[in-house]
């Protein structure tokens, strides 16, 4: 193989993306549908679902919410149908959890964030796994983490706590799996275009008492090449972590944010 082939993931790989119906997700489970990937999402908007595997014809999907560990049983269930196997699991879902104070931050809300960011990833890591270790084709998990699993996240201290933990758990399932030959690496999105972060700007432009445009105006300040990243360029760099260029990648927690310098 050449080169330039290797750097894309291998035909029918079988995919797993949680939290896939939009945002980050789907732009991944489209990327690896394009690449002639096996695609199943998971999701807990059932439209948004239903819209993705209308335009995308061939990704399938279950209705989940990704922190309650009998949902994420059922997914493997249709997982088994569907792929009938399992080479990539994407653990996407993530919220952006309550913007505030320590002392201000509702103990519901910290521990929703921990669920959906963090309880999730160990749910489907704990399912696919035993999954991985049967794949034939250089099997990997991806986390998605986040800027704030980087630096520091004043105000955002449930997110940044979580987002951390993820980069841990990168780390130990690296050296765990990998003499089974399962690559295990997180990619750490920064600022990315679109409602979540319009959403973000707008609570954290409210919580400090500043206008949105000078809110936005101070992220992308932050940002060295002064412009947020897409869910493309998410998608373009798991595409890269399965393909054959990326058989000795692992371990690592790899940034894609056009280098934010600080948060
Ligand atoms: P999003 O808010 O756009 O949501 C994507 C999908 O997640 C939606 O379809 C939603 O229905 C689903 N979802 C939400 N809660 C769920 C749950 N409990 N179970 C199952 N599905 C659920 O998210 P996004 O911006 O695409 O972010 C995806 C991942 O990327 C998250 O882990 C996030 O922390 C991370 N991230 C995002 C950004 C950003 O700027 N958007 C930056 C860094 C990291």
């Amino acid at each position: 193989m050449s080169i330039v082939d290797s750097l894309r993931p291998r035909a029918g790989l079988r995919v797993l993306v949680t939290a896939g119906a939009s945002g980050i997700g789907a732009a991944i489970a489209r990327a690896f549908h394009d690449a002639g990937s096996q695609v199943h999402v998971c999701d807990i908007d059932r439209a948004a679902l239903d819209r993705l595997v209308v335009t995308a014809p061939g990704i399938t999907g279950s209705m989940a919410d990704a922190s309650v560990a009998a949902d994420v049983d059922l997914v493997f269930d249709d997982v088994r149908g569907t792929l009938g196997g399992l080479d990539v699991l994407v653990n996407n879902a993530g919220i952006a959890g309550p913007t505030g104070p320590i002392e201000g931050i509702d103990a519901g809300e910290w521990e929703r964030t921990i669920a959906v960011n963090l309880n999730s990833q160990y749910y489907f890591a704990r399912r696919a796994v035993p999954m991985l270790k049967r794949s034939e084709v250089g099997p990997s998990l991806i986390a998605m983490g986040s800027v704030a699993g980087r630096l520091g996240y004043a105000f955002r201290t449930p997110y940044a706590s979580s987002k951390w933990a993820i980069v841990g758990m990168t780390k130990s399932l690296a050296i765990e799996l990998g003499p089974q030959g399962i690559r295990v690496n997180a990619i750490l999105p920064g600022t990315v275009e679109g409602d979540r972060m319009r959403a973000v700007i707008a609570a954290r432009a409210a919580a400090t008492g500043v206008s949105v445009d000078a809110m936005r105006e101070q992220y992308l300040n932050k940002i060295s090449l002064r412009r947020m990243v897409t869910a493309d360029d998410v998608a373009a760099l798991a595409l890269f972590l399965c393909s054959p260029a990326a058989r000795n990648l692992t371990g690592q927690a790899i940034s894609v944010d056009g280098n934010l310098e600080y948060l």
